[in-house]
């Protein structure tokens, strides 16, 4: 059962086969045998057999959606109503959340059951969930690689049949990267598509929940469940959520594909790259045209990126003081004692070093050397895409230079660690969806684990109903999304 769709799943429980509560219970048994994985941070488990029950009387009295008594689990990053909300730190080790996010307010709507919150990089910073307060989570396809990040318990709960979708935030990558990683379909939507209320801020003008599933027509069911305005954010766009599930099966004669010379130059491995180039074919002979395109402005995202995000940190997580939220320091002296111990014993390093780098670009002297500048380029990159979009209907490209890197082989270096988002960060600084889908598997060489390969597809402003088309004819032809790590079949 843990390697079945939505969509099948909502069958079987129509049709009596098995019910929520059962297929609960099955799911809370298999995390208890994967614990090693740690992908979850906290299991719900008497919440989840108590909706279970109620998605059983839902379904019975014939007003279901397709999520109703499907489990599935929240990043940590979302506030839960009653349930601890980490976000993956000391600082909010202790923190029960007062009320639920949007998200999860519009999930538990649709019936589905939440197991329980999943496993991240600390405020959703890293590449590989290793700045989790709570331990890394481990690649079920090679327990000795890094899911990724900083959605990483999410890919892995997914991977391994421990949750059927999940959900998840994206700032630089953090769900399309992690889904690479562990060969999942992750869908990052525009911004402003998903409210961001209740999701814990890292860097407000580019995080965005979305959707982590086994294929592109669940992704639809869960974005389905998730869009739309809120009130309650005030950067959450009011556009009409189209029905994501209807044009899954369009035809792609004609599509025209743009591949970016930039992002397919140095840096990428050549296993991805080899693996990419079939998946491309796959394309054209669903009858895509192929156009290459050049993007200059590409290159800079990543310092433009780290300016702008560790800025907006900075002032996010001042919100924790050790008096209003979370961690709070013994015995404090004076009010200064109490804020620097509280936020010094709270927050681990990456955080720290972010809050210090977006502190020192905010500063009188500095802020038009580094803030301004990159506010400027960040234009450059989104005309930069405006201008690629007007010749193509949609782009390519790798989401990971590379495989699923081997734990702790990059944590010494945070520069390599931020190199990983080369090619997932521009689409936030511009704003745009962008999906990553398995495209293969890869070995880094004769004798070593054969690891997912993502291919990333991103389109123009709200274009996410394009974007599960595309992603859905290319599962038609090809099994990636199918298979399942060794031992977790
Ligand atoms: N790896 C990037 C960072 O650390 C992106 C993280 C994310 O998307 N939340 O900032």
């Amino acid at each position: 059962m843990h390697n079945k769709t939505i969509k099948e799943l909502a069958d079987g429980l129509r049709s009596s086969e098995f019910s929520s509560v059962e297929l609960t219970q099955y799911f809370l048994t298999r995390i208890q045998q994967h614990q090693h994985l740690n992908a979850y941070i906290t299991v719900t488990e008497d919440l989840a057999l108590q909706a279970a029950q109620v998605a059983d009387e839902r379904i019975a009295s014939g007003n279901a959606t397709l999520l109703t008594g499907i489990p599935i689990a929240q990043k940590d990053i979302f506030c839960t109503l009653g349930v601890k909300t980490s976000c993956g730190s000391k600082m909010l080790d202790n923190f029960i959340a007062p009320y639920n996010a949007t998200v999860v307010e519009k999930l538990n709507h649709a019936g589905a059951v939440m197991l329980g919150k999943l496993n991240m990089d600390e405020f959703a910073m890293g590449s590989s969930n290793e700045n989790s307060y709570y331990g890394v989570a481990k690649n079920p396809w090679n327990t000795t690689a890094v899911p990724g990040g900083s959605s990483g318990g999410s890919a892995v709960a997914v991977a391994a049949g421990l949750a059927v979708c999940a959900t998840g935030t994206d700032t630089g990558g953090s769900i399309r990267q992690p889904a690479a990683f562990c060969g999942i379909t992750g869908l990052k939507p525009t911004y402003g598509r998903v409210s961001r209320y209740g999701m814990i801020a890292y860097a407000s003008s580019l995080d965005q929940g979305g959707p982590m599933t086994r294929s592109a027509e669940d992704a639809a069911i869960m974005l389905q469940a998730m869009a739309g305005f809120d009130e309650k954010d005030s950067t959450s766009v009011d556009h009409p959520v189209p029905d994501y599930s209807q044009g899954l099966n369009s035809s792609l004669v004609g599509l025209k594909i743009g591949l970016p010379t930039e992002f397919f130059g140095e840096g990428l491995s050549r296993n991805i790259a080899t693996a990419l180039d079939i998946a491309i074919k796959e394309y054209q002979c669903l009858g895509a045209e192929i156009i290459n395109i050049s993007m200059p402005t590409l290159t800079l995202a990543i310092p433009t990126y780290y300016v702008i995000a560790s800025a907006e940190c900075s002032s996010n997580l001042s919100r924790f003081d050790g008096v209003r939220f979370g961690y709070r320091c013994e015995n404090p002296v004076d009010l200064a004692d109490l804020y620097t111990r509280s936020r010094g014993e709270g927050f681990g390093r990456e955080v720290k070093r972010r809050i210090l780098m977006g502190t020192y670009a905010l500063s009188a002297g500095y802020y038009d050397a580094y803030y301004l500048k990159a506010q400027k380029i960040r234009r450059l990159i989104s005309d930069d895409f405006k201008n690629a979009l007007s010749q193509v209907d949609v782009i390519m490209s790798p989401v990971t230079p590379t495989n699923a890197f081997g734990l702790g082989e990059k944590t010494a270096d945070p520069v390599q660690m931020y190199l990983e988002d080369l090619y997932t960060i521009a689409i936030n600084l511009a704003g745009l969806p962008a999906i990553s889908i398995p495209a293969g598997l890869s070995a880094d060489g004769e004798g070593s684990t054969p690891m997912p390969v993502g291919l990333q597809i991103i389109g123009n402003y709200f274009a996410e109903a394009k974007l599960l088309n595309i992603a859905h004819c290319y599962q038609q032809v090809t099994d990636w999304h199918r298979h399942m790590p060794n031992g977790f079949e």
